[in-house]
Formats: C-alpha cells, sequence, structure tokens
C-alpha cells in the first residue's frame, strides 16, 4: 500500500509540472464557469472482501460515496481499512440492509470514524447488542435513520440513481425485510440484494419494478432460499458477484444456486475465491477486477 501511495504522489507531481509546463501558453481549456461533465468517467462498486458478511461501497464520477452493509462485528478494523484504502473521508449514504450481524456488525465503527449524511435501515426490531451498537453509534452521530422501503429513489450524483425496490411490505423473517437497492448509470445497472428471500422476490417481481440488471448481488450469501428462477430471470444479469467467507459453516453458495446461475449464462465472481471484486462502468460498458 505504501508503495501505491509513493506512486500516486509522484504521478501527482507528475501532473502538476505538466500543467505548470501549459499554464505558460494560452492553450489552456476555456473556463465557462459550467460544471466540470463526467460523461464517461466511472461508476465504481466494490463488493468488499469481509469473509462471510456482506459490503458494497459504491464511489461515482463525481465522488458521492454509498456504502451498503459493513461485515460483522470482527470486520470493524478491516471496514475502516477499506475507507482509508479507497480514500473516503465522508459517506454520502449508509444503508444497513437488516439487523443480522454479518451485514452491520462493522457498521457502528464506520459511523464513529466517517461522516455520515443519511443512513437507511428498515424498520425492524432486533435486541442484539449488534443492533444496539449500532443505534448508539447513529445517535451519538446526532443522525436519523430513514426508514428503508419500496419506493423511495434519489440521484447519488447527476448521472447515478438510486431506486429502493424492496422492502415492499412488512415480514416477520428479518431477511426479507433486507432493503434492495437498483443502481443506475447510463445504460448499466445493478442489483443489490442484501439477505431478501424468495418472499420478498416474488413481491418484487409483483411491485412490477424494472428487476432487469447487468450485475446481480446474489441473494443471502447464494443460500438455496433465495436466487428463484423467476427472479433471476426478470434480473437476467450478465454478471453476478456473491459475498461469502472460505469454508463457511452455512455451506454457502449453494451449488443448486450456482448451476441456476451457471444455466442462464451469469458469470459468477466470489469474495472467497477472488477477494474483493471491483466492478467498473463508465455508463455504457463494464469492466470487472478481482484482488486475486
Ligand atoms: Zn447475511
Amino acid at each position: 500500500m505504501k508503495s501505491s501511495r509513493i506512486t500516486y504522489v509522484f504521478m501527482a507531481m507528475l501532473a502538476g509540472m505538466f500543467l505548470f509546463v501549459f499554464s505558460g501558453c494560452s492553450v489552456g481549456l476555456p473556463d465557462t464557469g459550467t460544471p466540470v461533465s463526467t460523461a464517461g468517467q466511472k461508476l465504481k462498486v466494490y463488493f468488499l472482501d469481509v469473509g462471510q458478511g456482506a459490503s458494497q461501497l459504491l464511489v461515482t464520477p463525481s465522488g458521492k460515496t454509498m456504502l451498503i452493509d459493513a461485515g460483522n462485528n470482527d470486520k470493524e478494523q478491516v471496514m475502516l481499512d477499506y475507507m482509508k484504502q479507497y480514500h473516503i473521508s465522508k459517506l454520502d449514504v449508509v444503508i444497513g440492509t437488516h439487523p443480522d450481524a454479518d451485514h452491520i456488525g462493522g457498521l457502528d465503527k464506520v459511523i464513529d470514524q466517517i461522516p455520515v449524511e443519511t443512513i437507511y435501515m428498515p424498520k425492524v426490531q432486533s435486541n442484539t447488542k449488534t443492533f444496539e451498537s449500532v443505534l448508539k453509534s447513529i445517535k451519538n452521530k446526532g443522525l436519523k435513520v430513514k426508514t428503508a422501503k419500496a419506493g423511495l429513489s434519489w440521484d447519488l450524483d447527476d448521472e447515478v440513481h438510486v431506486d429502493m425496490l424492496a422492502p415492499t411490505r412488512s415480514y416477520d423473517d428479518s431477511n426479507n425485510m433486507s432493503a434492495v437497492v437498483k443502481v443506475t448509470y447510463g445504460q448499466t445497472s445493478f442489483l443489490l440484494t442484501g439477505d431478501a428471500e424468495s418472499a420478498s422476490e416474488k413481491d418484487m417481481i409483483a411491485s412490477g419494478a424494472d428487476l432487469q440488471a447487468d450485475v446481480l448481488l446474489v441473494g443471502h450469501h447464494g443460500s438455496n432460499s433465495s436466487t428463484t428462477l423467476s427472479f433471476l430471470k426478470k434480473v437476467n444479469p450478465k454478471y453476478a458477484v456473491i459475498q461469502v467467507g472460505k469454508g463457511n459453516t452455512y455451506g454457502h453458495p449453494k451449488s443448486a444456486i450456482l448451476s441456476r446461475l451457471q444455466k442462464q449464462g451469469v458469470e459468477v465472481f466470489r469474495n472467497d475465491r477472488q477477494g474483493t471484486v471491483e466492478v467498473d462502468s463508465d455508463g455504457s460498458s463494464i469492466q470487472i477486477s478481482t484482488e486475486r
């Protein structure tokens, strides 16, 4: 990491010299006072390797940031290290998809350390220490939780749109209460599903929302309870990411889900085998790179 920082500084110095050399001539771009266009710049979606758990970090072309989930309690420092690694000094949006520890366990420390603008969580009661700890961090920062539910939508920046597609109603099961968002940038889109299971998938289909997405975060770490064939056909992704830890005790991802994805011609990426998965979109095409 140190060497890459040195490279970065060196490149910045070179760029500075370049500007210095050329600012002497009159070929600079005219200052029209209009905002710099971000067209063609990248939306970066990091499916962070947090072992058995989930966390997605989005950085938009204009530098806006959104964090969805933050891994388990033992990943707090890992999450803070990621924030440093990706130069995150502020989170415009944080979403805790549902109160399970493998999703919000690391969220308390992130909220303690990084300024947060807006936070969404579904209306679910939970009396776990993990959940209480997140609520305490939120309160300490003077934040107010906005209720995550289908129908919400916002622009993360000028060209990146977010639609919340679930939960469409209340469920007894906490997984089905998962906030599900679709992120659209130009002609490309991402569907990030938390641990939503078949009941929520069925309701999302019934809601008539446009579920099609190029990249699907496979629901509930590739459990049999999610990624029903009818849902997968509606989403019709080119790529899928499964957030799982090596040798997890749940047997995630399940072979039935892997073969279902394969049969639909979906290319699968996994945190347990490839580490953090970075998906970049320029608004028309998608590039994927993995840590290993
Ligand atoms: Zn989970």
